[in-house]
């Protein structure tokens, strides 16, 4: 399976390739945009024409490199997404179990064209910052150029890392290899760490025409939509594919959820508490593991927002007040009872344990 053909941004292609071919792309990039709009496919476009041995004002799309790029196979290709935090305790192992954690989730792409955004537990930790370090030394493979892409570049988690891994990725970006580029990804750079954003050379990417999203669901999808149904969908997307694919909008539903019962938590009424699970969205298994990533995630948020990074519209009030330290605890407390819950827990014990242990630490 190759990738789907990347579906407008005309303008933003014209740009890009201009800048290339005038020797001005600049080798830090940072690609924002509504979610779902394809910046991330924006991205893999720009990497084939960096890559590609006959580039004009588009890739050839003919040529190795064009087609090991669309494979998602390019040696120097680097698609970095976020990974679940590695369960190794030695840095080294914990890099390679990082590598690993990447090419998996690029198998599934690569299976999956039409991938859904990962998990909200899952992040670009100080093992994904060391490997795209190592990588970003090494010479190119296949041609004379790699190209990095790092994608929800928001993930970037800066708390935990060690403080050498960060200032590595920070004087890369700051003085990147001259036959390196890094294209980062964000939907809100808001929420990007300030030191980062600093580094970028900004790209705003807009939403799509209605005229792309109807062609592109109408040529990609399997079954094709028709009729009342493409209507509803293209509706649905507001220029955002990735708005059009996803099971409406069951994320701000959890958001919510978890929202409430957080800070009915913290306001120490246990009544609440139970009153807040009781109207939680969930009942299956996979329900329930949905709810906690939204709790990791809103913990994250809050706890981004606590090291000075704005962007706060998604932060429980009752979650503004609390100090970074706290909030990643309970973040990590969080990650514990999810992987608990895949094992054969009784969810309303799990989440009520939860509830006493995350009081304490925040
Ligand atoms: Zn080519």
């Amino acid at each position: 399976m190759t990738l789907k053909p990347l579906a407008g941004h005309v303008m933003a292609r014209r740009r890009l390739s201009k800048a290339l071919a005038n020797g001005q792309l600049p080798q830090v990039m940072l690609m924002t945009g509504p979610e779902g709009v394809g910046k991330q496919r924006l991205a893999l476009w720009l990497a084939q024409l960096v890559l590609c041995e006959a580039p004009a004002e588009a890739p050839c799309g003919r040529c190795r490199a064009c087609h090991l790029v669309l494979g998602l196979t390019h040696a120097d290709l680097h698609w970095i997404v976020p990974i679940p935090r590695p369960k190794a305790g030695e840095p080294d192992k914990q890099m390679e179990e990082a590598a690993e954690s990447i090419a998996e989730l690029l198998e599934e792409r690569r299976k999956a064209p039409l991938y859904s955004p990962p998990d909200g537990m899952s992040a670009h930790g100080m093992a994904t910052a060391r490997l795209v370090a190592r990588r970003a030394s090494l010479t190119p493979v296949e041609g004379r150029k790699k190209v990095f892409i790092i994608g929800e570049a928001e993930r970037l988690v800066a708390q935990e890392s060690s403080p050498e891994a960060a200032n590595a990725l920070l004087k890369l970006f700051e003085e990147p290899p001259a036959d390196s580029y890094f294209v980062l990804t964000c939907a809100d750079p808001g929420k990007l760490l300030p030191t980062i954003r600093s580094r970028a050379v900004p790209l705003r990417i807009g939403r799509l025409s209605t005229a792309e999203v109807r062609e592109f669901l109408s040529k990609e999808l399997e079954p094709a939509p028709a009729g009342a149904e493409l209507t509803r969908l293209v509706a649905r997307a507001n220029g955002s594919i990735g708005t059009a694919l996803s099971d409406s909008g069951e994320g701000s539903r959890n958001r919510k959820a978890a929202a409430t019962w957080l800070e009915a938590v913290l306001s120490g009424a246990g009544p609440a508490a139970e009153r807040a699970l009781a109207q939680a969205p969930w009942s299956a298994r996979g329900e329930f593991t949905d709810l906690l990533d939204a709790v990791a995630e809103t913990l994250g948020d809050a706890a981004r927002l606590a090291s000075g990074v704005e962007g706060t519209e998604s932060v429980p009030a009752a979650l503004q007040v609390r100090a970074a330290t706290g909030l990643l605890a309970a973040q990590a407390l969080v990650s514990d009872a999810r992987e608990a819950a895949q094992g054969n827990v009784n969810p309303q014990l799990l989440l009520a344990v939860l509830a006493g242990d995350l009081a304490e630490v925040l």
